[in-house]
């Protein structure tokens, strides 16, 4: 089928990491990136959690330092949104929910970047992923920090895991890492038990 092939590499993300410290910030720079869209949520905070675990906070830090602007883009509230982003020093957006288009526009305005230099980080390829890539923007996806999340992720995490499957087969996503996800391997050390 005609295309094919191209909707499944608006699916992939760059790379699949481990964690948000594992990214190079420095690579990302000379790669010709200015801006980085970042998820919360299992991303840098556990799911609910009020505080960024350190070394995520750490890495947000190393890259304000290199000159990145950064921009927090979550689907949590408000209040919890503006309270990371006073924490970290970074901007964020209020407006519209993932994958819409509406915040990573917001985001991307606030950035005053083109889409060329902004790269989104989250843990979740059909909100943070799927939203980036559709705008031109690229993508890395970060395994989640722990097992627990909102139950309509937990059924989201199904179909993540066929399209997944489908991008490592296909090799636009390396397919040690798409196993490493299904295996369900979590930063905060935990490993959830097969059902
Ligand atoms: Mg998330």
């Amino acid at each position: 089928m005609q295309g094919a092939g191209g909707i499944w590499s608006r699916m992939a993300p760059a790379r699949l990491v481990a964690a948000v410290d594992e990214i190079d910030v420095e690579e990302l720079w000379e790669a010709g990136y200015r801006g980085i869209i970042l998820d919360i949520d299992n991303t840098i905070a556990p799911w609910h959690g009020s505080e960024p675990v350190a070394a995520a906070e750490e890495w947000v830090e190393r890259a304000k330092h290199r000159g990145f602007r950064v921009c927090l883009v979550s689907n949590a509230r408000a209040a919890r949104i503006r309270s990371f982003a006073a924490r970290l020093g970074v901007g964020h957006v209020e407006a519209g929910r993932k994958p819409g288009r509406r915040p990573f526009l917001e985001a991307q305005k606030l950035l005053g970047l083109p889409p060329s230099q902004i790269v989104v980080v989250g843990d979740q390829l059909l909100t943070d992923v799927w939203g980036a890539r559709r705008l031109g923007f690229q993508a890395l996806l970060v395994d989640p920090i722990s097992p627990r999340e909102f139950l309509a992720t937990r059924l989201a995490r199904r179909l993540e895991a066929l399209v997944l499957r489908q991008l490592a087969r296909r090799r636009l996503v390396r397919p040690e890492a798409e196993a490493r996800r299904r295996r369900r391997v979590f930063s905060d050390g935990s490993q959830e038990g097969e059902k």
